[in-house]
């Protein structure tokens, strides 16, 4: 699966997030961006987000964050039982890809205390028109 930013998809429509931090017990102070990136496989429905958070501009860590319910990732993996082995998808984990120059612990804590959901509504809006620009993309270049 590649990962695109949504802006280079959708273009100056998109917004990136940016939060200022001072004092937090985990993380260093400074300003955060949350750049949301998506899979650009037109006809993969994994409905998730990356997000790579810079701190100050330099990439700190990378999050990956799922809005829909656990069994819905288990169903589109294709897990048969409750035993079968697949990765977390649902909500926020901190991903593998993940540089991890900051604390995870710390930086899931601070997303997940920034979540809500005007933030799901914007990640799942970015995700419907990354899909309908690819498809759009598709349709032209035939
Ligand atoms: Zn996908």
């Amino acid at each position: 699966m590649e990962f695109k930013p949504a802006g280079e998809i959708i273009g100056i429509a998109h917004q990136v997030r940016t939060v200022g931090l001072k004092d937090g017990p985990q993380l260093p102070d400074g300003y955060y961006t949350f750049v949301d990136f998506y899979c650009t496989k037109a006809s993969c429905d994994c409905r998730r987000t990356l997000i790579q958070v810079l701190l100050n501009g330099t990439h700190v860590s990378t999050i990956g964050f799922g809005w829909e319910s656990p069994e819905f990732y288990k169903k589109w993996m294709g897990a048969k039982s409750d035993d079968d082995y697949m990765p977390q998808m649902h909500g926020a984990t901190v991903d593998f890809t993940s540089p991890d120059k900051v604390s995870p612990q710390g930086m899931l804590a601070f997303f997940n205390a920034l979540l809500d959901e005007k933030w799901i509504a914007v990640f799942k809006y970015n995700y419907d028109a990354v899909k309908a620009q690819l498809a759009n993309n598709r349709k032209t270049k035939k």
